[in-house]
C-alpha cells in the first residue's frame, strides 16, 4: 500500500510532466519533451530534487506536513512564523540549490515563494474582491499539496515597444476576450526560464501600466499544456553537448528559456487573481513582500553557485600552478570576499527579518539592494575568473575521444598531464571551468543572472523605493544641527 503522506517522488514529477504540451524546437512541435534530447537530462535533473526530498534521510529538512492534507511536500511551501522557521525554509532552500551547485535558477522554489508570499498577502487580494482572493487561497492549496513544480512570465516581448506587425494583434499577454467561464489571452511573454520542468506558469504584469491598460493588467495560472500554448526554446545546449565529460554542466542543467506564445488560450476565474486593475497588478509587487519574497530564494542560489565557482576557480590555479602568485591570491581573495558579500546578504535579510501579520520575512530593503549588487558583481567575477584562466580553458582536446583514441592519447598525456595531475583529470577540470565561464551556457547564465530580476536600472529604482530615506537623512540633519551658524 502506499503512504499518502510521503512526498512526491521524481517519477511523479515526470509523469506530471507527460501532459502533450508544444514545444516548438529546431522547426518541429516537440510534444513527447520529457524524453527528448533537447530536455531529457534537465528533466531528470529536476525530478532528481523530489527524489532527493522525499528520501528519507533528507525528509524532515526538505518537508513540512501539508497544513490540509497531511501529505509531506516542499518547505519551499512553507509561511515562516518565525526567525527559526525562515532559516529552517532556507536550509531546505539551500540543499534545493546545492543539488545542482546553483546551475539552475528556476528551481521550485523560485515561483513556490511567489505563491507564498500572495498567500501571506491575502489582505491583499480580499480588498481586490473576494472571488479573487478564494482563487489565490484555492491555488496556493492546491500547488502546494500537490507539490506542484511553476515558472512565470512577468514581462513584456521588447517587441511590445514598437508598432504591432499586424495592427490590432497584441505583443504581449492580453485579455481579448471573457465570459462566465473565465478570461481568454492573445499574445507573447518575452522568456520564461525552466518551463520544460515545470508544471503550471504564473502570467503576470510586472512593469508599470497606466489607465487605459486593463487588457494587460492580470493574475493568472496556467498549465503548460492549455490548449493554445506554445513554448518557443531557445537553442537547447543540452542537446549540443559532446558528452557529459566534455560539457559537465550544460549537458545536464540546461533549464532552458522559451517564448510564451498564448494563441487564445482559455483560463478559468478559478485561476485569476488579478484582473483589470492597474494599479492592483503593480501593488501586488511592490506594496507586498511578493517582489523581495520571491528573489530571496534565488539569492540563496547564487550565494551556493559562487562557493561552487570560488572552489573552482582556487582548483584551477592550483592545476595551472599559478596559486602561489601574489596576482592569484589577491584575485582569488576578492571572488572569495564576493561570494562571501552574497551570503552575508542572505543571513542579513533574515536576521533583519520583519513581522508581517502572523508570518516573517525577510528584509525587502535587504532583499533589493543584494539585487542591485549581485546584478552587478557576476559579470565582473567572471572577468576574474577568466583573467585567472589564461589559455588553459581552450587548450583543450577536442572532445572526450582525443583521450581514449589511440592515435590521441598518448599526446594528449604528454601535453595535458602534470606532476600533480593525470590528464584526464586536468582535462575533466578544465572541461568544467570552460563550462562555467565560457561556453554557450556559461555565457546564457551570465545574462540570466544580470536581468532575470528585470535589468538594473529597474533594481536601482526598487532600491531606492523600498530604502528608509529618512533614517540616513535625519543623522545628516542631526549633524547640521550641531554645526554652528555662519554668525
Ligand atoms: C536568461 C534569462 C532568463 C529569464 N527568465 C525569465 C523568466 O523565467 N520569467 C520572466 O518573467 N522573466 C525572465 N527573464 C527576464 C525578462 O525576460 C527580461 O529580460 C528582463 O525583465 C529585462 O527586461 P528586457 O529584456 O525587456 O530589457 P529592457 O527593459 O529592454 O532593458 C534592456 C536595457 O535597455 C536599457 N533600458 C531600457 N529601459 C530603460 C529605462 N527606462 N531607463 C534606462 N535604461 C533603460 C537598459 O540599458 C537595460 O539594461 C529572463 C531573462 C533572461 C536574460
Amino acid at each position: 500500500m502506499s503512504n499518502t503522506a510521503a512526498p512526491k517522488t521524481g517519477a511523479e514529477h515526470i509523469d506530471a510532466l507527460r501532459d502533450g504540451r508544444t514545444i516548438i524546437l529546431d522547426g518541429a512541435l516537440v510534444t513527447e519533451h520529457v524524453d527528448h534530447p533537447a530536455f531529457a537530462n534537465a528533466v531528470r535533473t529536476g525530478a532528481a530534487l523530489y527524489d532527493f526530498a522525499a528520501n528519507p534521510a533528507n525528509e524532515e529538512k526538505m518537508t513540512f506536513a501539508s497544513p490540509t492534507s497531511g501529505r509531506r511536500v516542499s518547505r519551499a511551501w512553507q509561511l515562516p512564523r518565525n526567525y527559526q522557521e525562515l532559516v529552517q525554509r532556507r536550509e531546505a532552500l539551500d540543499e534545493i540549490s546545492k543539488s545542482t551547485f546553483g546551475w539552475v535558477g528556476r528551481t521550485p522554489d523560485h515561483v513556490a515563494s511567489a505563491l507564498s508570499a500572495m498567500m501571506m498577502s491575502i489582505d491583499f487580494f480580499e480588498r481586490h474582491g473576494p472571488k479573487r482572493a478564494a482563487a489565490v487561497r484555492d491555488y496556493f492549496t492546491w500547488a502546494r499539496d500537490n507539490d506542484i513544480w511553476c515558472g512565470y512570465a512577468i514581462v513584456p516581448s521588447q517587441i511590445d515597444r514598437l508598432p504591432p506587425r499586424v495592427p490590432g494583434e497584441p505583443a504581449d499577454a492580453t485579455i481579448v476576450d471573457e465570459d462566465s467561464e473565465g478570461i481568454t489571452i492573445k499574445g507573447s511573454r518575452q522568456l520564461s526560464t525552466g518551463l520544460p520542468m515545470a508544471q503550471e506558469l504564473l502570467i503576470a504584469a510586472v512593469r508599470p501600466l497606466k489607465p487605459g491598460q486593463e487588457n494587460v493588467s492580470f493574475t493568472a495560472m496556467v498549465p503548460l499544456s492549455a490548449k493554445g500554448l506554445k513554448l518557443i526554446s531557445r537553442r537547447s545546449y543540452e542537446a549540443h553537448s559532446v558528452s557529459p565529460f566534455d560539457s559537465p554542466l550544460s549537458s545536464q542543467y540546461d533549464e532552458n528559456d522559451s517564448v510564451v506564445y498564448f494563441d487564445e488560450v482559455k483560463i478559468p476565474w478559478e485561476r485569476v487573481f488579478i484582473h483589470n486593475d492597474v494599479e492592483a497588478a503593480r501593488a501586488q509587487w511592490f506594496d507586498t513582500p511578493l517582489m523581495a519574497y520571491q528573489n530571496y530564494p534565488a539569492q540563496i542560489r547564487l550565494s551556493n553557485k559562487l562557493a561552487f565557482m570560488v572552489g573552482l576557480a582556487h582548483r584551477m590555479s592550483i592545476a595551472n600552478g599559478s596559486l602561489q602568485m601574489p596576482g592569484t591570491q589577491e584575485a582569488l581573495g576578492q571572488m572569495a570576499a564576493d561570494a562571501n558579500q552574497v551570503r552575508a546578504m542572505v543571513l542579513a535579510m533574515e536576521v533583519s527579518g520583519v513581522q508581517y501579520g502572523e508570518y516573517f520575512i525577510p528584509d525587502s530593503s535587504l532583499q533589493y539592494s543584494a539585487q542591485v549588487l549581485s546584478q552587478q558583481l557576476y559579470p565582473k567575477f567572471i572577468t576574474r575568473f577568466r583573467e585567472l584562466a589564461g589559455g588553459s580553458v581552450l587548450a583543450r582536446p577536442s572532445s572526450h575521444l582525443d583521450l581514449t583514441s589511440a592515435a590521441s592519447a598518448d599526446f594528449i598525456e604528454r601535453t595535458q598531464g602534470s606532476g600533480i595531475q593525470s590528464a584526464v583529470d586536468r582535462v575533466k577540470l578544465f572541461n568544467l571551468a570552460w563550462d562555467a565561464i565560457g561556453s554557450e551556457f556559461a555565457s546564457r547564465h551570465t545574462q540570466y543572472e544580470m536581468f532575470y530580476a528585470g535589468p538594473t536600472f529597474s533594481s536601482r529604482m526598487r532600491n531606492f523605493g523600498s530604502f528608509d530615506w529618512e533614517a540616513v537623512g535625519s543623522q545628516v540633519d542631526a549633524f547640521l544641527a550641531r554645526v554652528p551658524g555662519p554668525g
